[in-house]
């Protein structure tokens, strides 16, 4: 790389690196910030329209049932339509057509909502164009998991945003919702999300990471030292470590040198064409480099330290990371990963990302500062260029 191609990667690492703060997988969505552990929230469903295929209601109960049953194990929200009213309900659930709606939407704010004494949180679920109960069901599903927090996931089969398709990239079809295959449960990842956002109970398993970025002077080397504490209590293994690729960085960008026995790493992309039936306000997912043991018993057991390694020609970007473990405990961690350069762009476009970049910025500190605590890391420095 010349020494310009090298100053706009990291002028553009340093600003993009800022985006996935906003989208990892599992990843805080529009209303991460809305609730309170434990919470149960009052779930207002309009009436369901005439013309909607028969098993509309029965929809509403089998997704909220879904999400209920995911959270139990570590006590997080419960949504209940029972009792609900438009004076305790605190997320309305309408319907509309699908040529007006074009997809499920959940508004990306909780706010005023005309005849309710609270805010709500408002999902709009298309109820024809061909659609069964078995579409509504998915896409209910697909919603009610933002409605509670989570964003898009490149990891999660019910949380991406071309959850349910038959041609992976792209949006779902009515078909394909409408499919008689089994229903796709909440996954790992969206479990973990859930705990960390929403879980009462004791974790069993806390993590850290420590980590480093060398050069070798043709290569960046970049070393993650993941740590389970050993304290009373914390009997799991921790069995995932996954960092979230920064923006246009792919499999082929980097490789995988260090990775403990009984571990397997995979890569989940994240580019997925905007549209379709999942097109609502949540951001579009990183792409997802995971780590995974095999089993619990290879995992990182308490008091352990093992060590992941990648290798890049590409200098380091500031992101995300984070842990999963057997009961869905997670801890996050901000880390340095290759940030491969995006083609070059002129300076008008460098402008433009650095201004959308500062926005960016903004609202993030914003929206962070009532998320749970990032557990203290060590910090790869790199100055970005002013
Ligand atoms: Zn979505």
């Amino acid at each position: 790389m010349s020494t310009r191609h090298s100053l706009f990667g990291l002028v553009l690492g340093g600003i993009l690196g800022l985006t996935p703060m906003l989208a990892s997988a599992w990843e805080r969505g529009n209303h991460a910030n809305d609730w309170t552990k434990g919470a149960t929230i009052k779930v207002f469903v309009d009436p369901v329209p005439a013309g909607a295929p028969a098993g509309t209601a029965a929809a509403v109960t089998e997704a909220i049932k879904e999400w209920n049953d995911a959270q139990a194990k570590f006590g997080g929200l419960t949504l209940m339509t029972t009792g609900a009213d438009k004076t305790n309900s605190e997320i309305h659930i309408s319907w509309g057509k699908l040529a007006d709606l074009g997809a499920g939407i959940t508004e990306a704010k909780k706010d005023a909502d005309p005849g309710f004494t609270k805010t709500t949180v408002k999902v709009k679920i298309p109820f024809d164009g061909g659609l069964n109960d078995r579409g509504i069901t998915r896409i209910l599903k697909h919603e009610l998991g933002h409605a509670e927090g989570l964003g898009h996931s490149a990891k999660s089969d019910l949380m991406k945003e071309d959850a349910y398709t038959s041609k992976p990239g792209k949006a779902p079809t009515v078909a394909d919702v409408n499919s008689a295959a089994a229903f796709t449960p909440p996954t790992d990842d969206d479990k973990a999300g859930k705990n960390n956002l929403w879980g009462t109970k004791e974790k069993l398993s806390i993590s850290e990471d420590a980590s480093t970025v060398t050069s070798s002077g043709t290569n960046f080397i970049y070393d993650y030292n993941l740590h389970a504490l050993s304290q009373p209590g914390l009997t799991d293994p921790v069995t995932e470590f996954s960092i979230a690729m920064l923006p246009g960085t792919g499999e082929s960008d980097f490789t995988v040198t260090g990775i403990p026995s009984g571990w397997h790493s995979q890569f989940f992309s994240g580019d997925i064409a905007p549209g379709g039936l999942l097109n609502d306000t949540e951001l579009q997912a990183p792409s997802l480099l995971s780590f995974l043991a095999d089993s619990p018993s290879h995992g990182v057991q308490p008091g352990q330290t093992v060590n992941f390694e990648l290798t890049s020609p590409f200098g380091p970007g500031t992101t995300r990371a984070f842990t999963n473990s057997p009961n869905f405990d997670s801890n996050e961690f901000v880390k340095q990963a290759p940030a491969a350069p995006i083609p070059e762009p002129s300076i008008f476009l460098l402008f433009i990302f650095g201004l959308a970049a500062l926005r960016t910025a903004a609202w993030w500190r914003q929206r962070a500062a009532g998320a749970t605590t990032f557990l203290p890391t060590t910090w790869v420095g790199i100055r970005i260029p002013s």
